[in-house]
């Protein structure tokens, strides 16, 4: 078994983007918006905010109580569309209950969408149209992947199938295009006979949000183990991924850890966003 070392690749692209950003002509800005104190949520923009200063994005965070109205955030967000010294604007999801997350997302500008969630950008993730934002865990992914192997032609099995990491991996891997061209399997919660269909992976990409789902049985000897999921166990000090990594491990080619494999891609692929935004904003 070998490890995919994703702290290591997103710090080799971060250092990339460091140099384009030194020589860009003007100061680049990231907004990110928070609302509620959800510990996860102020952890990710923590960790965000400092990938900005690492590479010399300006970053602003504007934190919002839980009771805001949608209409307090609709509002600052148009204000943000306009302003021209913020080339992303970020939402940083889930929001509270009382939020429709979709009309939020909508509410964005489709080019300072670094998340890559209007619909616009993901209509033209699914045309494979290059002048959009890629959502930044699939686009992580597939570079992960493109670091440890050719991935055309190979079956690639996704368990989960949420817009924000599931659906558009499955749409990216499988596009006519260089780096995918690999043949998708898109498995979720109704799946029957599931393990049937992981143990026929050559990559097996897990992104439930279950703790170790993913067991040693359910994974053919000499797959490619992508583990998404982050999650918090009680009694437990460190986060745990979807995958029993410690059974499926040894049995597997590759696989990445978590935390450091997919986590820091994410991150990676947000600044090379804003980094694009900013290029094509000018
Ligand atoms: P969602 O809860 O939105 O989606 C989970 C998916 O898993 C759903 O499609 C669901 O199926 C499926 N699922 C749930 N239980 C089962 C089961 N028993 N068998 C088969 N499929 C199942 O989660 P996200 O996609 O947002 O996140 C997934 C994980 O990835 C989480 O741990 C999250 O924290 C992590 N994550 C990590 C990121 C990173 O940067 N590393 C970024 C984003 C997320 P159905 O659709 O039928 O309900």
């Amino acid at each position: 078994m070998k490890l995919i070392d994703g702290k290591k690749i997103a710090s080799e692209i971060l250092d990339s983007l460091t140099h384009k950003i030194e020589q860009f002509p003007r100061k680049i800005g990231l907004a990110f918006l928070l609302v509620g104190e959800n510990q996860a949520s102020l952890a990710y923009v923590r960790m965000k905010k400092k990938a900005c200063s690492r590479i010399g994005i300006q970053s602003i965070v504007k934190e919002y109580p839980a009771d805001t109205s949608q209409e307090e955030l609709l509002k600052e967000i148009s204000q943000l569309n306009l302003d021209p010294q913020i080339d992303g604007i970020l939402v940083q999801l889930p929001l509270p209950a009382h939020f429709d997350t979709l009309r939020v997302t909508r509410s964005i500008a489709p080019e300072k969408d670094v998340d890559g969630f209007h619909p616009i950008n993901m209509g033209k993730l699914l045309l494979g149209e290059a002048d959009g934002f890629l959502p930044c865990t699939p686009h992580g992914i597939q570079q992960l992947l493109a670091h440890t192997l050719p991935i055309e032609g190979k079956h690639v099995v996704i368990v989960g199938r949420s817009n924000i990491v599931g659906k558009p991996l499955a749409v990216l891997l499988s596009q006519k295009k260089k780096g995918a061209n690999a043949t998708v399997t898109l498995a979720h919660s109704q799946s029957k006979n599931l393990s049937e269909i992981t143990q026929t992976a050559d990559i097996l990409i897990a992104a439930i949000g279950q703790p170790r789902f993913i067991k040693k049985e359910m994974v053919r000897p000499g797959c490619v183990v992508i583990d998404v999921g982050i999650n918090r166990v009680q009694n437990e000090e460190k986060l745990v991924g979807d995958v029993d990594f410690d059974a499926v491990a040894p049995i597997a080619s590759w696989i990445t850890p978590v935390p450091g494999g997919v986590g820091p891609m994410t991150i990676a692929m947000l600044m090379q966003n804003t980094l694009e935004s900013a290029t094509r904003r000018g």
